[in-house]
């Protein structure tokens, strides 16, 4: 093959996303942010995601200004999904069926990385890669890019906060030998901050029992500490120094480049996720939530309670019942977003399709993809009730919408203390244990269907009245969020400071 010198000056990235959804989403919003700074990108992909990273990218790149003419190529490869006892097609991890089946995912996503290396060793004839950015599970990404003499960062899609926690439990190892109850003190942050976790409330790898392999998990940690450096989707007005303090931890160069779903204008325009999903059929749905909005707004603004458990969060059906339950009974107007709904019980979905149809105005449920960017930008909306994943919990941020908040699993009761003790943006609803069953392609929803309720209705009905009233604490919270949407605002303006960690992420790759 004829090489043809590169006449851009800016340094080639590689963007890698981990195949999950809710870790695509940031990561192509990063490869459009490099973008926008002049960098040439290339994002590698499996097949079936393909579209998805293309129409993020088509609409940054039809954005304003500064995007119009970003260098962005999407590259997909094979991924060997049914080598590996995968069904066909499954190409993200919250599209496998059951979760005994993630050990496979991480053997298939290991052959993908062969192939990724395969082609960066092509890349090497004509667009020569500076620098490898990687999602946290892509462990042979370090290797390739030893090969290719490049710097390799990795995201992990946790924030910075999270990620200082993680490395003191790495580290200093508190919840070894504790059972799942007994609370572990996590002092990463100078005093008044306190944080205290049961056992059980800690991400996956310090669980006793956890769903991906132990030498996969060895390999994840093997992977960051041997990586340059790590970029976070935050800005360093937002957690209280610990990017800096993550930085001091690992000893390895820490940038917070976000809110990046502000990238190039795309994702502010009401229809941003619409185009995103364009292949899907739930676009009808979240045409008639945005048409719901924007009929509430004419009614009052800020008095819509959005109700989302991110890309795969799904309960219990008696859980859901008792949140079904306290949102109907609200005061105000309701956007429940619901997973795996096609799975429910026949007697719950009944009750949803009574109940929820939006009809007298009140609760309208959305049964899939909603455009969640859109929604919490829309002046409609007043609060969030989330899961405190960490895209959902920025995405409210930048939006200066403030939470209550409802952890799952993995980071988010990290995140929850952050948002609530931290950042005081949020009331949160009380929950002490992880929600079980959250893979969406679970078939029997991942075995959650017989556990019962452990929030009561009234126990969610207290925390969603503090958030949309509260009197003063809830006046409070109300200007500390619209502060901090000025600062994530900011921060990605010329000269702010997750534009100036874009630049000096550009400057250590070139
Ligand atoms: N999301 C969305 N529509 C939905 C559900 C989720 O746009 O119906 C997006 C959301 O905006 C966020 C991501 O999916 O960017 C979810 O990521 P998060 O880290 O909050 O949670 P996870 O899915 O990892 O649990």
């Amino acid at each position: 093959m004829e090489v043809t010198p590169c006449p851009n000056p800016k340094p080639h990235f590689v963007v890698i996303p981990w195949p999950v959804t809710s870790h695509m989403i940031p990561m192509v919003d990063i490869g459009c942010l490099l973008a926008a700074h002049g960098a040439p990108v290339t994002i590698i992909t499996p097949p079936s995601s393909a579209q998805l990273v293309q129409s993020r990218v088509d609409r940054a790149r039809a954005g304003h200004g500064r995007s119009a003419g970003i260098s962005i190529t999407v590259t997909a490869l094979p991924f060997p999904g049914a080598e590996a006892g995968l069904p066909e097609g499954c190409e993200r991890l919250d599209h496998v069926p059951s979760v005994d089946l993630v050990p496979n995912f991480f053997d298939a996503n290991a052959q993908f990385g062969d192939a990724v290396a395969r082609h960066c060793r092509r890349l090497l004839t004509h667009r020569r890669p500076s620098c490898i950015v990687a999602g946290m599970c892509n462990t042979w990404a370090h290797g390739v890019a030893c090969e290719l003499g490049a710097p390799c960062f990795i995201f992990h899609g946790f924030g910075a906060f999270a990620l200082l926690c993680c490395e003191y439990l790495n580290t200093h190892k508190p919840h070894e030998g504790k059972s799942l109850d007994e609370l572990i003190d996590v002092p990463v942050l100078p005093p008044p901050f306190e944080f205290k976790f049961a056992r059980r409330q800690l991400p996956l790898q310090f669980l006793p029992s956890c769903s991906i392999p132990e030498h996969r998990l060895r390999e994840l940690r093997e992977f960051e500490m041997a990586v340059d450096g790590i970029v976070v989707n935050s800005f360093e007005e937002l957690e209280h120094d610990s990017a800096a303090c993550l930085a001091a931890a690992t000893g390895k160069t820490v940038l917070a480049v976000g809110p990046v779903s502000l990238c190039g204008g795309g994702a502010r325009a009401p229809p941003s996720l619409l185009d995103f999903w364009a292949a899907s059929s739930v676009d009808d749905d979240s045409r008639r939530c945005m048409a719901w909005l924007d009929a509430k707004k004419a009614e009052s603004s800020s008095s819509v309670l959005y109700v989302s458990f991110g890309s795969a969060g799904r309960m219990p059906p008696a859980q859901l019942m008792q949140l079904g339950r306290a949102l109907v009974s609200c005061s105000w107007p309701v956007l429940w977003v619901i997973k795996g709904a096609d799975t429910l019980p026949d007697d719950v979905s009944e009750w949803l399709q009574c109940n929820t149809d939006g009809g007298d105005g009140q609760c309208l449920a959305v049964r899939g993809w909603a455009p969640q960017v859109a929604i919490l930008e829309h002046p409609a909306v007043g609060g969030f009730l989330t899961h405190c994943g960490w895209g959902s919990t920025l995405e409210s941020v930048a939006a200066g919408v403030p939470m209550a908040t409802w952890p799952f699993s993995a980071e988010q009761f990290l995140n929850e203390k952050l948002i609530v003790g931290v950042l005081g943006i949020g009331v949160s609803v009380g929950v002490t244990k992880p929600t079980e069953g959250v893979l969406t392609g679970a078939k029997d929803g991942g075995g959650a269907g017989k556990a019962k309720a452990d929030v009561s209705m009234e126990q969610v009905k207290r925390a969603l009245d503090m958030l949309m009233d509260g009197g003063a604490d809830g006046e409070a919270r109300r200007t500390k969020a619209t502060e901090l949407k000025a600062k994530a605002k900011s921060a990605l303006e010329h000269g702010g400071s997750s534009y100036m960690n874009l630049e000096k992420l550009i400057q250590f790759a070139a």
